[in-house]
């Protein structure tokens, strides 16, 4: 069986994000048992315990029903100050007039109506991709951020079976140093999520001359890691008037690629970079024929709408299945 530094060396390296934030243990569940059918080779969750418990029931369902399915790595997110992958709608009921404007706006279903046909949101399905923003006149939707970092709970999620993480870096580089050290060394995969649409080359730069920094200095200078690319962050899910949503994050992984490649010779051969952030099933075979080498690809929003949209189980694992074809 191939391992995932293996899929990873011959640039096949797939994760599927179920997401940092989104903690409904029946969605974390299902997607679970879908993405395990979709042979990923890891799939990113929040960083709670009942998200591993929950992701861990769906793939086991899921290599019960097949033998020939693989385990996926289980990769939880943490944050290093804001982002936008760890905030989540608050819905203020004093300025909601159930008008349900955004229930349509929402890929993760977390607003609907209940059997009253009273409007209802499920803040646990919320993924924060602001989607919802928009369609709200009364002003009664907005963010509000979390830190997931909390070093004793890493070591639960380690003990229930996480064994992989992903740790979004953004600009608090001083903090970063310090979350880093207290991550337990026991993780089989370590991933690190840099970028934005705004990101240019030279914060690109700085992000990995941190990382490579922190990782020697923890590991050793062969230690090996993915440095996760991300131009328009949950993008997936969104309609936005950008023809080729990937390409803000291929353009940016080749920035991250070349930096390496002059800067850190010696490293590249450790250093597994992947795309996400309106990546899709085309993602892969794009950056190929702009003979762009990335290890990775992620996708997150655009398999989630997809698989929200089907009506039967059939038609979710169909869809799965196709996510990488
Ligand atoms: S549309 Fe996006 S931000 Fe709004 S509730 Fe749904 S998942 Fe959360
Ligand atoms: S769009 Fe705003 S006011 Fe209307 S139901 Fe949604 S949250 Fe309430």
């Amino acid at each position: 069986m191939q391992n995932h530094f293996t899929k990873l060396k011959k640039q096949e390296f797939k994760k599927l994000i179920i997401g940092a934030a989104l903690k409904e243990f029946n969605a974390i569940e299902n997607f679970s048992y879908l993405f395990t059918h979709a042979q990923a080779d890891a799939i990113d969750i929040s960083a709670f315990p009942h998200s591993v418990i929950s992701a861990l029931k769906g793939i086991n369902t899921a290599l019960a029903e097949n033998s020939q399915l693989k385990k996926p790595l289980l990769m939880v997110s943490i944050n290093v100050g804001q982002d936008p992958h760890f905030r989540r709608i608050e819905l203020n009921k004093e300025l909601c007039t159930s008008c349900e404007d955004c229930i349509v706006t929402c890929p993760s279903l977390a607003f609907f109506l209940d059997e009253q046909k009273k409007f209802q949101y499920n803040q646990d399905l919320c993924f924060g991709c602001a989607n919802c923003l928009p369609a709200c006149q009364d002003k009664a939707l907005s963010f509000s951020n979390w830190n997931s970092f909390d070093s004793k709970s890493l070591t639960e999620l380690i003990e229930l079976g996480a064994n992989a993480i992903e740790i979004h870096l953004n600009a608090d580089f001083a903090n970063f140093t310090k979350i880093y050290q207290q991550i337990p060394k026991t993780f089989l995969l370590e991933s690190f999520c840099i970028g934005s649409q705004s990101a240019n080359a030279d914060f690109l730069a700085s992000s990995v001359d941190e990382i490579i920094k922190n990782v020697s200095n923890k590991h050793s200078s062969s230690y090996q890691f993915i440095i996760q690319v991300d131009g328009l962050a949950m993008s997936g899910a969104k309609d936005l008037k950008i023809k080729d949503k990937d390409q803000v994050s291929l353009d940016k992984a080749k920035l991250v690629i070349d930096y390496i490649q002059n800067k850190y010779p010696q490293q590249v051969k450790n250093i597994f970079v992947q795309v996400a952030g309106g990546t899709d099933s085309k993602t892969f075979a794009k950056a190929k024929s702009q003979k762009l080498n990335i290890n990775g690809v992620a996708i997150g929003s655009y398999a989630r709408k997809k698989i929200n949209q089907s009506q039967t189980k059939q038609e979710a694992l169909k869809i799965a299945a196709e996510i990488f074809t």
